[in-house]
């Protein structure tokens, strides 16, 4: 059988099985119904049903997306840079004036407000912004006369079919972090969107397609571990950008890299904010509250702990607690505070946290379970939760909860709470809260972690900086867009030449040139 979309059938727009859409692979510029026979389900959390399915690829599928991309490749890649410009503005345009649609689908498959879903898309929109100046960020240096007659440069060349794969909680923003450098560089994508909120691909690749970009350079393989691990192994693919769950994202990381591939996977994270007492507390439990409980806590960058420096652990949990009685949770479409989790399964998760920290000596000071909310009764609920006392033995500390569950862990002083976050697993972000100078200084130089706030509770950098952690928040050398995104999808070559003319004719010579 070829690697071709022949096999696949054309689907119109989501094919119906057994009454529910199935959501197939974008594939050589056209939608295509899946023949696996394995699908998924996908839940509307709000509402707390399944309302689509979406395909798992097989086997052949996943060689057929590849493929796909990787015939797409001399052509795009040769494609003049004039062009490929005029086609990330394009769908830059698109994206724009469309991104409401965006937005209320990711909402309905995520569960996140639907304002806090259009955020997401604007950060990504940012990158493709980046992108847009790609002419600018692929130039390479020019040294003249190196040694006599001989000049040297350097150029960036794509690097082929390059695989992305992306975690639930933003379905458009994590992949917007990665395929617009990748493409405006000239690369091929097949990207492997989440199980859980698999539309938001779809809809991007179908703005591609309106924005001229040429068949096969962008698709979509739906699918679970069998389609990552197809990415992983396969000789077309060049180089591999996770993002997700640590344990996952160092498999991604050991997997790939014993297959010759470039990798950059981003983990997990536990971030802590450091309330020194000087800081300004209204200030503090405002950001606590949007940082813990935005997106219902299911943001990698979501503050979990706050290590408050005493004596102010009993007026910020105060202030914090009058706060959260005023949150409203519900369906998303209806613009509470805050939406529900993702699944049912991860919100029993997420709730169990609450048991094993008052388990382990922790009081519960606001519980979110059986909470009222504006939305269906079988939605995937759970209120902000806040825990003081926390100790740092108990897994509710030491685990990545990934829920609206935050933390109170009360410390002596300035060292004592850099320390905790030096000795932690993980290094996405932090932030410090003070008006004093010298300390915030002290912080940003001594934290072992990769994303600093100083009076700011999630320091995502903007998309000319780059993006990532350290630690087990982040296996590989390389973080996501910036700068450091064009040199991952790029490979540089150094040119040595020399033309010859009579004035510069050097003769035999066996040693290093001199002059
Ligand atoms: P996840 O690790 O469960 O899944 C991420 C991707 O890996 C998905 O596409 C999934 O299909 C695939 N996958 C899952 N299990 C696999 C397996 N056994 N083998 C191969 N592939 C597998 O993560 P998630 O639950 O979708 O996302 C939440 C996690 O992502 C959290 O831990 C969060 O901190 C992390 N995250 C990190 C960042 C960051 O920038 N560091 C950003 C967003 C999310």
């Amino acid at each position: 059988m070829t690697n071709t979309t022949e096999n696949l059938p054309v689907a119109d727009p989501f094919v119906e099985e057994g009454g529910l859409p199935v959501i197939g692979h974008w594939i050589d510029g056209s939608l295509h119904a899946s023949r696996s026979g394995r699908t998924a389900p996908v839940y509307d959390p709000a509402l707390g049903r399944q309302t689509k399915e979406v395909a798992l690829a097989d086997e052949s599928e996943i060689q057929t997306a590849i493929a796909s991309a990787a015939r797409a490749f001399p052509g795009w890649a040769g494609t003049s840079m004039a062009k490929r410009q005029a086609i990330v503005f394009r769908f830059r345009e698109i994206l724009n004036e469309r991104k409401h649609e965006l937005a209320e689908i990711i909402t309905s498959e995520h569960g996140k407000v639907v304002s806090d879903a259009a955020g997401e898309v604007q950060r990504g929109l940012e990158v493709v912004e980046l992108a847009t100046g790609f002419p600018h960020l692929l130039k390479g240096d020019y040294s003249e006369n190196v040694s006599t007659g001989i000049d040297v440069y350097s150029t960036k060349q794509p690097l082929g079919v390059v695989g992305i794969i992306s975690p639930f909680n933003f379905p458009a923003m994590v992949p917007m972090w990665f395929f617009p450098i990748a493409i405006a560089a000239g690369n091929t994508v097949v990207l492997k969107p989440s199980e859980k909120d698999p539309s938001a691909a779809i809809w991007m690749a179908e703005v591609w397609k309106e924005a001229g970009l040429p068949d096969g350079v962008f698709n979509v393989l739906q699918g679970d571990k069998l389609a990552v691990d197809g990415l992983l192994t396969s000789p077309e693919v060049q180089s591999i950008s996770f993002v997700g769950s640590t344990p996952i994202a160092q498999y991604i990381y050991e997997t790939a890299a014993r297959h010759g591939k470039r990798v950059q996977a981003l983990g997990g994270a536990k971030n802590h904010m450091l309330v020194l007492p000087d800081a300004d507390l209204d200030l503090v439990a405002d950001q606590a509250i949007n940082a813990g409980f935005g997106s219902a806590g299911e943001r990698c960058m979501a503050i979990s702990v706050v290590l408050a420096v005493e004596p102010v652990a009993d007026e910020l949990i105060e202030k914090i607690t009058e706060r959260i009685g005023k949150l409203r949770v519900g369906d998303g479409r209806r613009e509470p505070d805050m939406g529900p989790l993702v699944t049912e399964q991860h919100r029993d998760k997420v709730a169990s946290y609450i048991d094993i920290a008052a388990q382990d000596g922790a009081t519960v000071v606001v519980d979110g379970r059986g909470i009222e909310v504006d939305g269906a009764a079988d939605g995937f609920w759970l209120g902000p939760t806040l825990l003081d006392n926390v100790p740092t033995t108990s897994r509710a500390y030491t685990e990545e909860i990934f829920g609206p569950v935050l933390s109170v862990v009360r410390v002596d002083g300035f060292e004592e709470g850099v320390e905790l976050i030096n000795s932690g697993a993980f290094g996405n972000g932090t932030a410090i809260f003070t008006n004093d100078g010298g300390a915030a200084r002290r912080f940003q130089n001594e934290i072992q972690v990769g994303m600093i706030g100083v009076n700011v509770p999630i320091p995502v950098p903007v998309a000319y900086y780059s993006f990532g952690g350290w630690k087990d928040s982040l296996f590989g050398d390389s973080k996501a867009y910036g700068i450091q995104g064009f040199d991952f999808f790029t490979r540089q070559k150094a040119i040595t030449s020399r033309w010859l003319d009579p004035a510069t004719h050097g003769g035999i010579n066996l040693g290093f040139p001199k002059n």
